[in-house]
């Protein structure tokens, strides 16, 4: 009776068949054909996995290459000049150099006479929404045109009727498409071309109406922002239009909640509205007040973006209230795309079966989704019963599980005392004994912690982890690193060193492995952006931290020089962002946890004579909720867990924090609230303009802009870094600046980063000069 339906299911395969696919292409090793059939293949067996799992309309145009707001600008004919095909339609090479760049027609340069290949560069990667998935930023000129101009979704809707799949075509709706796309060139205002658009929208769903097909999802995640009223006001001009088109219309909006915008998204002329009860449970039950009668209503239950069972008898309370007054009206759904999730937990077959029997990827959220819908209709049958009972017991279970539950973690946590969070001494005492200790010449240089990641590197750690090497031989291997990496260090002459993190795969997992609390898959892999996945640590329990775990590296890397060395550790708002979280337990109780976890790190190495420690951050601007509302409760608890992890140690121990490319001007108040001795940021490409936060700020601790951009390999020239540094003095005072680059090495070669960190060292030593 109550449909059960998907917003949209990953793409990547449960191999990653996708990923490896695209990058044998890209290689040349796979030719067009070939991956072409491996898409099909996936599309084929998505659909049945999701059907099998018992869903009834099943989404068609979640597959992408690379990226569905890509596809969505090729369909859309939004392709920038400098990849525009001279004649015909664009092709698969059209996609991929939209999404990765590509080299182009030489050109004669006015300059020099000479003949270079133009760079075409890729356009903007950024964040969807608050996951951790990245979209292809599309370019809008003032006079921009659209054209139907790609015809996956009708291919691709085609081949599942013609597989005898009931299909429901997912589009990403006008609104929201204008939204994420960014005016090139002559400022205008994106809303205008509104309308210009929208025809396009009636041609697509007239094609996709002559193939069959019935309902069409229409996403549009936008209205669970802060929308300016133009924006608000487009809504309804917009749908009025769209309402003469044929197809029956399932707007979805997923993230978050109506809000504000409840009104206006119940009311807009479409036949159905799903929305994220996950995210935002409080829209239930006002929306059954606010939905026209005709509508149907989807509500998203079963989370899109988690590794966690879904507690049925609790979703099916909601179900079954919403049943009586919808009746068939009534769709039941994951709370957004299943994207966000990994494929198929069967897959995993080293998790011991309790952590396991807690879990579902994609395809159990599909039988999940299918078992609440049938839970209304036939809530006898004994499948239904049997999928009840055992999600009771999960619950249970879990809600009864010392492995989760950890009395000594909670005790801590409740005698953490206000003066925990609070260094002993504020920052401009501190300072002085940092100085007076740390004995640095003006303009400190330092990196921001890691060295090329080298293939013998790579090999190393696996081999160790396959039990191919001894711990003593991995012990004298990554030794071998540090001693490289300081020798280096002193050659070129940096002032604070740092032991270059060759241990570490990455800057989350390194640390979740030794914590306890944390459980790894092996499978669990999540697309963060083109043929890119990830594979996020999934916090199940309490959060300790059973010993040390950089210690050891550290007094080695220490105990090689008579420089500073820094020690390095991932801090508690990132390690939480960049990892599945526990649905049991609120987001800051974790990172309280994670922040006592690394604070014993902090202060450990103190005790083993280090006299520095950095603690990153770069997720902390990242983690920002998309509603304006709510931002100062998570920046007071993402402010807090970091204080709580630095403030266990003496004035003289100087904390340092890093943060990537952010905008800082709406946060700069939580930034300085950290308080962090000194912090590192990604500005090079800012021309030093991020600064001015926090200039007009007045921030009053040190910091370190970066001077150069770690994303390419060019090498900066000494005189660029040294007019960067400069700028940055003209807005920040020149004793509390520091040098270095913008963010970790891992990604560069040694030859480049040697060439750019002499260069630095000298500009360094160059503004010293000019005091
Ligand atoms: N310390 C880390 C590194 O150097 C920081 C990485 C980051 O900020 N993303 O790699
Ligand atoms: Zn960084």
């Amino acid at each position: 009776m109550a449909l059960a339906h998907n917003l949209g299911f990953p793409r990547i395969g449960r191999d990653r068949e996708l990923k490896k696919a695209q990058e044998a292409f890209w290689k040349g090793e796979l030719d067009e054909a070939g991956l072409s059939a491996v898409g099909r293949e996936l599309r084929a067996t998505h659909w049945q996995v999701q059907k099998d799992a018992g869903i009834e309309l099943l989404p068609v145009g979640d597959f992408a290459w690379y990226d569905q707001v890509l596809t969505h600008s090729l369909t859309f004919g939004v392709i920038p000049e400098r990849f525009r095909p001279h004649s015909g339609k664009p092709t698969l090479d059209t996609l991929f150099a939209m999404a990765r760049g590509a080299v182009g027609k030489e050109r004669r340069d006015s300059c020099c006479g000479a003949a270079h290949a133009q760079p075409l560069l890729a356009q903007e990667l950024t964040k969807w929404f608050d996951t951790n998935y990245h979209y292809l930023v599309p370019e809008f000129t003032a006079d921009q045109q659209f054209e139907l101009s790609w015809e996956q979704l009708f291919e691709e809707t085609a081949e599942a009727i013609a597989l005898g799949y009931q299909v429901k075509p997912v589009l990403i709706g006008p609104l929201t498409y204008l939204w994420l796309g960014k005016a090139k060139g002559t400022e205008f205002d994106r809303l205008e071309l509104l309308e210009r658009l929208l025809p396009l929208y009636g041609q697509i769903f007239q094609r996709l109406a002559g193939l069959g097909v019935e309902w069409v999802q229409i996403d549009e995640p936008i209205l669970v922002l802060d929308l300016p009223q133009e924006w608000k006001n487009a809504y309804e001009r917009a749908y009025n239009l769209l309402q003469r088109e044929p197809l029956k219309k399932l707007v979805a909006t997923y993230f978050g909640g109506l809000e504000e915008n409840l009104g206006l998204a119940a009311n807009l002329p479409v036949d159905g509205l799903h929305i994220d009860l996950v995210r935002a449970h409080e829209q239930y039950p006002t929306i059954l007040d606010r939905l026209p009668a005709y509508k149907v209503l989807s509500l998203g239950l079963v989370n899109g973006r988690n590794v966690w069972r879904c507690d049925l008898e609790k979703a099916l309370q909601v179900l079954q209230h919403a049943h009586e007054r919808l009746g068939a009206r009534l769709w039941v759904a994951p709370s957004c795309s299943l994207l966000h999730s990994p494929v198929d937990l069967e897959r995993e077959d080293k998790l011991d079966a309790e952590l396991k029997s807690w879990l579902a990827f994609a395809q159990q959220k599909c039988a999940e989704v299918s078992i609440l819908a049938r839970a209304l209709s036939e809530p006898e049958a004994a499948d239904v019963q049997d999928a009840l009972a055992a999600s009771r017991a999960v619950q249970a279970a879990r809600a009864a599980s010392p492995r989760i539950h950890k009395p000594q973690v909670q005790a801590r946590i409740a005698a953490i005392r206000p003066q925990d969070s609070q260094r002993p001494a504020p920052f401009a005492v501190r300072i002085e004994k940092q100085r007076a200790l740390l004995q640095l010449p003006a303009f400190p240089t330092t990196t921001i912690g890691s060295f090329p990641q080298t293939s013998a590197i790579r090999l190393a750690r696996q081999s160790f982890k396959q039990g191919r090497l001894s711990e003593a031989a991995y012990i004298e291997a990554m030794q071998s690193e540090i001693r490289n990496a300081v020798s280096f260090q002193e050659r070129l002459g940096l002032d604070v060193l740092v032991h270059g993190e060759a241990e570490r795969n990455d800057m989350v997992e390194y640390f979740a492995e030794q914590l306890d609390g944390y459980a790894f898959t092996r499978f669990g892999w999540v697309q963060s952006y083109g043929s890119r996945c990830v594979k996020p640590a999934v916090i199940y329990g309490d959060l300790s931290r059973p010993r040390p775990m950089t210690v050891e590296w550290i007094r080695y890397a220490q105990s090689l020089t008579g420089k500073v060395m820094k020690g390095m550790l991932t801090g508690p708002v990132t390690m939480l962002m960049w990892s599945f979280p526990r649905e049991d337990a609120s987001r800051e109780g974790q990172a309280r946890q994670l922040a006592l976890a690394i604070r014993d790190e902090v202060v450990d190495l103190e005790a083993a004579g280090i006299k520095l420690v950095q603690i990153d951050e770069a997720a902390f601007r990242e983690g920002l909720p998309l509603r304006r509302s709510q931002w100062r409760h998570y920046l007071d608890w993402a402010t807090e867990a970091f204080r709580l992890c630095a403030s266990g140690v003496r004035d003289e121990t100087q904390i340092h924090t890093h943060m990537c490319y952010s905008e800082f001007n709406d946060v700069i108040e939580s930034i300085a609230a950290m308080d962090a001795d000194v912090i590192t940021i990604e500005t090079s490409r800012s021309d030093m303009e991020l600064l001015e936060a926090f200039e007009a700020f007045e921030y009053p601790n040190e910091i370190g802009p970066g001077v150069y951009d770690i994303h390419s390999p060019r090498v900066p020239s000494l005189e660029e870094m040294a007019n960067l540094l400069r700028k940055a003095a003209m807005r920040i005072p020149a004793g509390r600046l520091w040098v270095n680059p913008d963010c970790g090495l891992k990604t560069r070669g040694w030859p480049e980063t040697e060439a750019a960190l002499v260069n630095m060292v000298a500009a360094a030593r160059q503004l010293r000069e000019e005091l």
